[in-house]
């Protein structure tokens, strides 16, 4: 595979950054994923307009222009024969002598590297996720996408040691926030989609504001407010977005099996229209 770091393309093994980087020490750092279908790049203009917001709530500046970014991209979906998969971008503050405080005149790394990945033709997507839910450790800047991802690592290893596929997290009051790494719905017995509205308690997904813009526009109703786990174990059907799983049902929560414990109408049917549509807006 071949990477990129701080201006060079380089096979993985050649790559290096230093022991000092914050983002290796501290977690000072944020991410895209960006998914690439027909070796197209998906919403990029979205991925680069969270990043930016990223940047500006930690002070840091973009070490590159958009116009490179987007070229840096291209470059690697090109050099790693991408037909069909993810490409990974993290920026952090850069090496700098160990301080809680931010360092002066750090010079920012950037880094990519690439995933080929079956996003299409998933698994997941046809059999539909088994959930548990879990108390949600994280900080209370979730709209910050940041590298610092250990909390819902350990939630995915405690609803993988309870034989399930991944973590639905919930915050102290009983209501769902999102899943260990993707935005979290369900679909009332009304047909009404219910996800958790935009604050500091989720990310804001851009798979999400992509998918929540095609159901209206389907004339699904949506109501974006929290739900709890009760109320979920209580839908007619669930399921998740992310850049890497488009729209994947949920078939079971913390047991429950929702509906006829298959992928519901609703997922399938924003999946197919998400896919569509992303291959043909992907540039
Ligand atoms: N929530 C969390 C916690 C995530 O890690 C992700 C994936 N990065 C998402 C939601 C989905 O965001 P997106 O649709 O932009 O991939």
């Amino acid at each position: 595979r071949i990477v990129y770091v701080n201006g060079e393309y380089l096979p993985e093994e050649e790559a290096k950054i230093s022991v000092f980087d914050r983002g290796f020490l501290m977690a000072d750092g944020v991410y895209e994923v960006t998914s690439v279908l027909e070796g197209r790049l998906v919403d990029f203009a979205g991925h680069m307009a969270r990043l930016k917001r990223s940047l500006a709530e930690l002070d840091m500046a973009m070490p590159v222009t958009d116009a490179e970014l987007e070229a840096i991209h291209r470059r690697m979906v090109a050099d790693n024969g991408i037909e069909e998969g993810l490409v990974y971008m993290q920026i952090t503050r850069g090496a700098a002598d160990r301080d809680f405080a931010y360092p002066e005149g750090a010079t920012p790394s950037l880094v990519l590297f690439t995933q080929k990945k079956a996003l299409i033709d998933s698994a997941a997507a046809k059999a539909g996720l088994r959930v548990a839910t879990l108390p949600d450790l994280r900080w209370k800047r979730r709209d910050i996408k940041t590298v610092q991802l250990l909390a819902p690592s350990m939630a995915k290893m405690a609803a993988k040691a309870q034989g399930k596929d991944d973590a639905w997290m919930v915050d102290e009051d009983g209501f769902v926030t999102e899943g260990s790494s993707n935005n979290a719905y369900i679909v009332t017995k009304a047909g009404t989609i219910v996800t958790r509205h935009l604050s500091n308690d989720i990310l804001h997904g851009i798979t999400r504001k992509a998918v929540l813009s095609f159901a209206r526009e389907a004339q699904m109703k949506v109501e974006e407010r929290p739900f709890t786990v009760a109320e979920a174990q209580d839908a007619a059907e669930a399921f998740i977005t992310s850049a890497s799983s488009f729209v994947t049902p949920v078939v079971e929560i913390d047991g429950t099996a929702l509906g006829d414990g298959a992928p519901g109408p609703v997922a399938r049917r924003l999946r197919e229209i998400y896919v569509a549509e992303s291959r043909k807006a992907a540039v």
